[in-house]
């Protein structure tokens, strides 16, 4: 069994943003070599998820509607997590609804994804170096 690691930076300027990184993440396995397995990715912050959805950009909208229906960023004084001196509580409980990672197969060196199905990066405190990690297993 051969296995992969590799790390995606992000600097996102916006403190919300989804980012697709479906073509990294098939640069990241075409470079592993391995044509049958698994192809987990993982955000590395608990400010920030990984997801599988639909590249649409109503749908985006949505999310961030939606997101900031269920937990506000402001008023930042509302969450206990910020007596802390941060203001991220809102972006703790985001990642959590959206999500830390995504396992796709690998099937003959290619992501095996539904026909709509793309790889995304959501950030929820950006503003700062953050990571993803890719971990590919297989043959
Ligand atoms: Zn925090």
């Amino acid at each position: 069994m051969k296995s992969h690691r590799h790390e995606l930076w992000f600097q996102v300027p916006t403190r919300r943003a989804f980012l697709n990184i479906t073509p990294q993440v098939q640069e990241a396995l075409t470079a592993s070599g391995i044509s049958e397995g698994l192809c987990l990715v993982n955000a590395m912050h608990i400010t920030a998820s990984v997801f599988i959805n639909d590249d649409e950009s109503g749908l985006h909208a949505d999310y961030e509607k939606w997101l900031e229906a269920l937990a506000p960023h402001a008023p930042v004084s509302q969450y206990q997590h910020n007596r802390t001196g941060e203001d991220n509580a809102d972006a703790h409980l985001k990642r959590q609804v959206m999500g830390r990672e995504v396992v796709v197969a690998v099937t003959k060196g290619r992501l095996d994804l539904g026909p709509w199905e793309q790889i995304f990066y959501g950030e929820f405190d950006g503003g700062r170096r953050k990571r993803v990690l890719i971990k590919i297993i297989g043959e």
